[in-house]
């Protein structure tokens, strides 16, 4: 503009001697710059956007330039300026209509890659046509390296065509594409002229086999590059070199690594495109779905969006082969009630198998364990305990294929007995009864058997079909019948794996060891897992940084059956998580990472979870199912025995009611976890959840209904079961008190001082008093006192008086529960 005269003043477009120039770079920033009309050097802080290359042809008339630089810089600022202010004003112009052509070509651009895929699809024919011609005369190949020249020139229009089609993004891409194919030029072997120009700088196939010549040495990657992209060309066809245009899966959210992988383009330029596109990210960032499909339609690939859940989809689930199936070790859980002696017989047969030596006998404990038994291995999960064994059915890791069930002889079968009799049928597996202590003088084991008979446990001796050994932990005592036992009814279930596949396993346990990281016990399921395996588990991933095994020696890969220890994690998963190996890094933390979300999200919207409604919804949609499972807790085993029998009554050909466990007491966590498992409700009949049953079932969504009344629960299941439950909320507690003192008072009879720690007491609701977390009494208030004074209501935290009507036996530590009743109809069926 002004570069003719050095001496006019400065300003913006031409103002009378302007002082001040405002200078915007592209990137937003904007910088004022001193200007006089002297020639003195004009204090201008560094011009960071401009490019000097690009201005200097401009500016180069070096006759016309005055002593000092500051008109050259002038010049220079002033067209910096002006070029940023057009690209402003065009920026926003450019973008809008790069938008809609966008639009445009995505059509095109599908047409294009119809055709494009039909091309490819004949070109690919006829290479392979030509391949068997090849092969048959082997002399013709000379003449086949010759070929390759013609579908070359082919290659290089698909390309070209692809490239333009963004032609809505300024030329920016193509610079890089143009390189390519520049490249590809250059690499066509005929090119005596251009060879000539380029021995000055780069090194030729030729110079570099002959040795250092042409003055730059390239690295052996570069020469390897070229030799294999000759290669290919000799080979017959520039394939690698063609255009396919990809349906490019994409999720809400990518890391630009994966994307490049996903369009099998070169990350490098991936990344390029972003950052002309504005975005400075890495290959390890994640960039949003909508970024994503600016880029990939930059690349010419289709775009197919996929929702959150699919990234799991990585996973293959495909069922195996029977002629990839092999014979698998049975994983073993040892179960029954407390002192029966579950860790003793576990020990016992450690001790007594696994190889002692090296570790001095001591081995490492990882949570299980293998032994062997005649040659078979046997691995025995060394986490004794019903809610191991839950948790992990209800993450969905079915990982015992045996329950050995401890039940000692000196005593019976006790309630967790039971509860283990009735964890085992639920996950439908086999069971063996190991009669323990029988070295005490006053074991009886056929009282066992007997009782085992109540709970529908027929024994071999009682002519059932369960194995029944008896055992002493203590002098080692039929421990070789019980591992015998156990080997045969492995053998009876046949247990196969195919070892050849990506590993799944299922977490043991896990923490998180100070000097280690997170560490997991792993028990391999399927597949075979290998040290550098990229895996997910459960919320976490991680890559097998090392393995160790059950006696803590290093390995380097762990099959079907066999319980590792595994580092490398991210972060620590829980027992019962299922760990899948993927590809890639980036699969693994994108699974990681949407199940992490998923997580939240159900655990905010907990508390709806496994409720009868849904249940029922579940059933109807699902013909296959055909038993509403349930969980029963009562007070007394007189209606708990009443209440199974009405149960069983209930259902038709469809639905069946299946209780998988009934007792006594409180609910328990126990309970929460195999409702869990089970998708089942839990009911508690005149009892309670305690605190810690009361915040799983919260956590994981389970609905606890209380009942007061046989018929109620009755007919409420009887509905459910129909498909009739109307949405009815019988009662609703709204506080909770603890009674801390019981006074005499004279015309009133015991009144009760409480606290009331949930909720509100209010004068004229229901009340239920609860001794152990089982209701003892329902009934109505006859005062509810603060101070001296009757009340209407009494919030939580303050402390209160209560009296029962028509009620006297209350004492400290009792809990009051405080209900009102909310009427809505009911469906009859
Ligand atoms: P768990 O709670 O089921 O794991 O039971 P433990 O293995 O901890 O055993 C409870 C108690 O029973 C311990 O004091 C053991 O020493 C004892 N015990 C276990 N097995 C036997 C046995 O075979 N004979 C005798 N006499 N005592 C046993």
């Amino acid at each position: 503009m002004s570069d003719t005269d050095g001496k006019k003043p400065l300003g913006l477009r031409g103002g009378p001697r302007a002082g001040n120039v405002k200078q915007s770079f592209s990137h937003g920033r904007t910088k004022n710059v001193v200007v006089e009309t002297k020639r003195k050097r004009v204090m201008v802080p560094k011009p960071g956007g401009v490019k000097p290359s690009m201005q200097s042809p401009v500016n180069s008339d070096p006759s016309k330039r005055p002593a000092g630089i500051s008109d050259a810089e002038m010049d220079r600022r002033m067209k910096a300026l002006q070029a940023a202010k057009e690209q402003e004003a065009s920026d926003a112009a450019r973008r809008k209509a790069e938008e809609e052509e966008r639009a445009k070509n995505r059509e095109r651009r599908r047409a294009e890659a119809e055709a494009k895929e039909r091309e490819e699809r004949e070109r690919e024919d006829a290479l392979k046509a030509k391949a068997d011609e090849d092969a048959k005369r082997k002399a013709a190949e000379e003449a086949a390296r010759a070929r390759p020249a013609d579908p070359a020139p082919a290659a290089d229009p698909a390309a070209a065509a692809a490239a333009p089609s963004g032609r809505g993004a300024p030329a920016k891409p193509t610079p890089a594409r143009k390189e390519r194919d520049d490249g590809k030029d250059r690499g066509k072997p005929r090119g005596g002229a251009r060879d000539d120009g380029r021995r000055s700088g780069k090194l030729t196939l030729n110079q570099a086999l002959r040795g250092g010549e042409g003055g730059r040495q390239k690295s052996m990657a570069a020469m390897k590059r070229k030799q294999e992209r000759a290669r290919q060309k000799a080979m017959g066809g520039n394939v690698e070199r063609e255009k396919i245009t990809r349906d490019v899966q994409l999720p809400e959210a990518i890391v630009v690594s994966e994307l490049a992988n996903r369009m099998a383009e070169r990350v490098a330029d991936v990344v390029k495109a972003l950052m002309q596109n504005g975005m400075m990210v890495t290959q390890t960032q994640s960039i949003d779905a909508d970024t994503a499909e600016l880029i990939i339609e930059e690349f010419g690939h289709n775009v197919v969006r996929v929702s959150d859940s699919d990234v799991e989809d990585v996973i293959t689930a495909e069922p195996d082969d029977d002629k990839d199936l092999e014979p698998r070790a049975p994983v073993i859980t040892i179960m029954g009630h407390v002192d029966h002696g579950k860790t003793s017989i576990l020990d016992a047969i450690r001790n007594a198998r696994v190889v002692a030596g090296e570790a001095g006998g001591i081995t490492q404990h990882i949570g299980a364990y293998q032994v062997e038994q005649d040659g078979a291995k046997l691995t025995f999960l060394d986490t004794p305990g019903h809610a191991a064994f839950t948790s992990m059915r209800a993450r969905g890791a079915h990982v015992t294929d045996i329950v050995v069930l401890v039940v000692a002889a000196d005593d019976a079968v006790m309630p967790q007995t039971i509860e283990a009799i009735n964890h085992a049928k639920a996950a439908q597996v086999p069971m063996i009864i190991a009669i323990n202590k029988m070295d005490k003088p006053e074991a009886n084991p056929d009282k066992v058997r007997t009782d085992l008979l109540q709970h529908e446990v027929i024994v071999e001796k009682m002519s059932g079909e369960v194995q029944d050994v008896e055992v002493s932990a203590q002098t080692g005592q039929g421990l070789d019948e019980l591992l015998e036992a156990i080997a045969l009814q492995a053998e009876i279930l046949e247990l196969k794996a195919n070892p050849d596949r990506a590993a799944q396993g299922a977490v043991i346990e896990a923490q998180l060891d100070v000097g280690r990281g997170p560490v997991a016990t792993v028990l391999v399921q399927t597949g075979t897992l290998k040290q550098g395996d990229i895996f997910v588990v459960g919320e976490q991933w991680g890559r097998v940084r090392a393995m160790e095994n059950d006696q803590g020696k290093r390995v380097k890969v762990a099959g079907p059956s066999v319980p590792v220890e595994v580092l490398g994690l991210n972060g620590t998963p829980e027992a019962g998580d299922v760990l899948n190996v993927v590809e890639t890094e980036a699969q693994a933390r994108e699974i990681a990472e949407y199940r992490e979300k998923a997580a939240k999200e159900k655990r905010a919207a907990a508390g709806a979870a496994t409720t009868l409604e849904q249940l029922m919804a579940k059933a109807k949609d699902d013909e296959n199912v055909t038993e509403m499972p349930i969980v029963m807790k009562a007070d007394v085993q007189g209606s708990a025995e009443a209440i199974v029998q009405a149960m069983e009554k209930i259902g038709n050909d469809e639905v069946r009611v299946r209780v998988l466990h009934s007792g006594v007491g409180a609910i328990t966590e126990s309970d929460i976890g195999l409702a869990e498992a089970s998708g089942a409700p839990v009911f508690g009949f005149n009892v309670r959840a305690n605190a810690p049953a009361r915040n799983s079932a919260n956590q994981k969504g389970i609905e606890i209904r209380y009942y007061s009344v046989i018929y109620d629960l009755v007919d409420d299941v009887k509905q459910a079961a129909s498909g009739l439950l109307s949405a009815e909320i019988k009662e609703n507690f709204i506080g909770y008190a603890e009674i801390k003192e019981v006074f005499k008072v004279t015309g009133i009879g015991n009144v009760a001082g409480c606290l009331v720690t949930e909720g509100v007491a209010r004068r004229s609701a229901g009340v239920r008093l609860l001794r152990d977390n089982v209701v003892i009494h329902e009934g109505t208030l006859k005062t509810l006192k603060r101070f001296k004074d009757e009340v209407a209501e009494v919030q939580s935290g303050q402390e209160c008086g209560m009296a029962f009507e028509n009620y006297e036996d209350i004492r400290a530590g009792d809990v009051i529960e405080i209900f009102e009743r909310q009427e809505v109809e009911r469906t009859l069926s």
